[in-house]
């Protein structure tokens, strides 16, 4: 008798044993797909293992074999597997993250091969002795694009030693830009993979079928089936898209790090501004760090401390500086290129009654609504709820409602009444900028992404809110944003805070951009948090606020009665942030650990024995 070790893509632990019926068991292998009765459901399941004997009696028996040649190889398997045990999911939910949606949902193909073995990992950037790593070189590059020298030099190297290659891209413009640069310099079949590409399946059984492909792809293309994977590149390392928002809350950069250790691939991390976590691997020497410096002359860079602007000026809240204003006329007299740097859309970040001071909320989440002139809309950016904007306030009936909080399309609007001769183009979504359309550009983060492009002078404004979010890595991401326009900047950088002190700015204007990864990587140190310690949220929603807020009391009791563990601190119970989500009411449980495997097995352990009906529990490993 031969029985299945089968795994579903649910959050159910497994494997679950089955019989195979006697006409599959010449056909049935380890990583094929099949149709099994699961809690009086047919469902699909993966194959995990084949025994010669189970413990349990009664079993039923496989449906259906989809897959007559497995669809996973031995190193797939394995990875999902790993995948599973750090980011705290099931190792079936792991094997669907490398799956195309078609065969998640069953349709047939022909399969492949398998092939090799490999080690356990843990996390690749904790602990302090020099951990057993891939080969990796971290390439942090000021210019952006000096880097391609480098990646395409490897990835020729890769291809003459007949192995394959995967390069990983924040977006799809950049992965259709890369395709691009790979087509006209390397001569090698080249794949494209992305989620929602209409042809998502065809182009990852090609790619499975082909012995020598470079690969391009978003965050999922990490999970590529090429066959003798030589080299993985992951491009803007530190973007924190290729964190995936649902189950399995994976990081396509570890899990590029869990591969190439797996195939024994090598790995090349690139970025204008590298995340802590890889960057103090770098100071430890447990990998190779490349630093590009900016080809070009530093620009000028000036603050503008608004505290004192603000004493000088009549006005309450001015938007644009004397100083930054003086400079935009000359650089328009001049001729020269304007970029307005504000990270937040709309005209207006939220609406209020100035008799009542009510603030208009999204009806379903618990967040200030969005203004946008242009249309007389408010929107909630979280879950994208519309409303004409009220003339007449809902709850006091007064009718002065309010709006405060600028956004781009005020600065939009507030430059056309300074500048009334110039050009002025905002840019609120990618692809839309072209440098011949305007003089003055405004625009959000999304202008970090565009290459090609470069302005004599840029004004940033509202970083302050940046360096100001409770987040703890809010000082690291403004770093990044600041790190992006220095790349797009020729002349001269303005920036409006009240903060000029800050080590992001000290580190831009002494032009050393080590001090800002110096001292904050000496206050994570302290503070112990990454890439010191693994940080984890367990986040529980439901519809019914008083429910979710006792079961989070209750199991932040239950979780700390049991933890016998020194490694693995439950450090605090919060409402989420926000708190009220799509009708939905979220708190959420913080706990930090050395060791995440460690942590993911004891969060399995309980998680599962939690009494919690009516209420979603869901765990995010390393949030960003
Ligand atoms: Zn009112
Ligand atoms: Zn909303």
């Amino acid at each position: 008798m031969l029985f299945a070790l089968v795994v579903l893509g649910l959050a159910v632990e497994g494997p679950f044993d089955y019989t195979v019926p006697a006409d599959l068991s010449k056909k049935i292998k380890v990583g094929a797909r099949v149709w099994i009765n699961f809690r009086n459901q047919r469902m699909l399941g993966y194959v995990v293992k084949l025994a010669k004997k189970s413990k349990i009696k009664h079993l039923k028996p496989i449906l259906e074999l989809l897959d007559h040649t497995p669809l996973l190889d031995k190193n797939a398997l394995l990875l999902a597997k790993q995948v599973s045990e750090y980011y705290c999911c099931s190792w079936g939910e792991a094997i669907e993250a490398v799956l195309p949606g078609a065969l998640r949902k069953g349709r047939k193909v022909a399969g492949l091969i398998p092939n090799g073995d490999c080690p356990e990992i843990d996390s690749p950037w904790i602990g302090n002795k020099k951990a057993e790593l891939p080969s990796a070189t971290l390439i942090h590059d000021l210019d952006g694009q000096d880097r391609w020298g480098i990646y395409l030099e490897q990835i020729k190297k890769t291809l003459n030693s007949k192995k394959s290659v995967i390069i990983i891209l924040p977006d799809i413009s950049a992965v259709l830009n890369a395709r691009e640069i790979i087509k006209t310099k390397i001569d090698a079949p080249v794949g494209i993979l992305y989620r929602k590409e209409p042809n998502e399946l065809e182009e990852w059984l090609r790619i499975k079928s082909i012995g020598t492909i470079v690969v391009v792809g978003t965050r999922s293309s990490v999970f590529a089936p090429v066959k003798k994977l030589g080299l993985v590149i992951i491009d803007e390392e530190h973007d924190s898209v290729y964190k995936q928002e649902q189950t399995p809350h994976y990081n396509a950069r570890e899990v590029a790090f869990m591969r190439s250790r797996i195939e024994k691939a090598r790995l090349i991390l690139g970025s204008t501004a590298p995340s802590l976590e890889y960057l103090n691997l770098a100071k430890k020497n447990n990998l190779r760090y490349t630093f590009i410096p900016r080809g070009r002359d530093f620009p000028e860079i000036k603050t503008i401390d608004v505290k004192f602007e603000r004493r000088g000026a009549k006005k309450k809240n001015i938007i644009l500086s004397k100083y930054l204003e003086d400079s935009i006329a000359s650089n328009l007299d001049s001729g020269g290129k304007t970029l307005l740097f504000l990270n937040r859309r709309g005209f207006a970040t939220y609406a209020f009654c100035h008799n009542c001071g009510m603030a208009l909320e999204c009806p379903r989440c618990n967040i200030n609504l969005a203004f946008h002139f242009e249309d007389s809309v408010l929107n909630c950016r979280y879950c994208n709820f519309k409303m004409q904007a009220p003339k007449i306030c809902p709850n006091c009936s007064s009718g002065y409602i309010k709006f405060a909080g600028a956004g781009i399309e005020r600065i939009e609007s507030e430059l056309s009444r300074i500048f009334a001769q110039a050009k002025i183009k905002r840019i609120d979504f990618r692809g839309n900028l072209n440098l011949k359309d305007a003089d003055i550009f405004v625009a959000t983060s999304t202008i970090i992404k565009e290459v090609n492009c470069n302005f004599d002078l840029v004004g940033i404004l509202g970083i302050d809110n940046s360096l100001n979010r409770i987040d703890f890595r809010s000082a690291e991401k403004t770093f990044a944003l600041l790190l992006g326009l220095l790349r797009l900047s020729r002349k001269k950088i303005i920036i409006q805070t009240s903060l000029p002190k800050h080590n992001c700015l000290q580190a831009l204007l002494t032009k050393n951009i080590d001090i800002f990864y110096e001292k904050e990587l000496s206050q994570r140190r302290e503070l112990r948090f990454p890439p010191f310690r693994h940080l984890i949220f367990v986040k529980l929603r439901g519809k019914r606020e008083e429910r979710v807020r006792e079961a989070s009391f209750n199991l932040f009791k239950e979780l700390n009665r049991v933890n016998k563990s020194r490694d693995i601190k439950i450090i605090s119970l919060n409402p989420g942030q926000p708190s009220k989500l799509r009708d939905n009411f979220y708190w959420q449980l913080l706990v930090s650990a050395d060791s995440a495997k460690r942590a993911t097995k004891f969060l399995k352990i309980n998680l599962k024995n939690f009494p919690h009906s009516g209420i979603i529990v869901t765990v995010d490993v390393d949030p960003v």
